[in-house]
């Protein structure tokens, strides 16, 4: 099918309340482009400078969003224009975005990333230091800063048992800090491709499609 035709098809199947993030990271403008014209306004992307390249090049309607591990000396390369950062995962991190958002007079939305799987990926935060970071309440002065919800990446098996378990966890976890967090907090970004319908059934509102929409993804260009 082509780029248009699955961004059509996804759209008509998500349930209302489920936001698309299209996943266009190592796709060329062209292929956003066809995605841009087929509706798609909501684009998730792992690379700092290929964000922002996307950036300068696309209609300014755009929701570019961030999903893969962030460094810290480069938030200052998006600050001025990313719409959601779903990959904080260390109190530094935040503090970063929230000195580089009041440098650019913005509130940036950010998600906590939460290490839920059993693969050994070093992303996201343990749920017992998030716990910690929660409770400690050093957001509350991130006035830059708004934590809008949690994201995490399941465990890469093909057992949906325990995709799900990852899942049903995270939903938990979401439940909890809903009733700290208060009324912002309203995302839950969890599925991909592989993943997504579990994701849906498991209380996701955001979910991160790449390869179904754009195809295979070739990381040498
Ligand atoms: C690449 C990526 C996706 C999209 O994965 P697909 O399997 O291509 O849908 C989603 N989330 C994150 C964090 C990613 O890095």
């Amino acid at each position: 099918m082509s780029i248009a035709a699955e961004i059509t098809r996804l759209q008509s199947e998500l349930p209302c309340g489920v936001t698309l993030v299209a996943v266009s990271k190592t796709h060329p403008i062209s292929a956003v482009a066809e995605a841009y014209d087929a509706g798609q306004r909501v684009f998730g992307e792992s690379r700092p400078q290929e964000m922002r390249a996307k950036w300068e090049a696309m209609p300014k309607d755009i929701e570019w969003q961030m999903i893969g591990h962030l460094q810290t000396n480069k938030v200052r390369m998006i600050a001025p224009f990313v719409s959601l950062i779903h990959s904080a995962d260390s109190a530094r991190l935040l503090r970063v975005i929230d000195a580089e958002a009041q440098r650019v007079g913005r509130v940036i939305d950010v998600l906590l990333e939460v290490h839920i799987s059993s693969d050994e990926s070093k992303e996201g935060w343990e749920p017992a230091e998030l716990d910690a970071y929660v409770e400690g309440g050093e957001w509350r002065e991130l006035s830059g800063v708004c934590v809008r919800g949690l994201m995490c990446v399941a465990t890469n098996t093909d057992d949906m048992t325990v995709v799900r378990d990852d899942f049903r966890r995270m939903k938990t976890l979401f439940d909890r800090y809903a009733e700290v967090f208060g009324a912002d907090f309203d995302t839950l970004s969890m599925g991909m491709s592989s993943d997504y319908t579990e994701a849906i059934e498991c209380g996701a509102t955001m979910v991160r499609i790449g390869s179904t929409i754009f195809g295979y993804r070739d990381y040498t260009k």
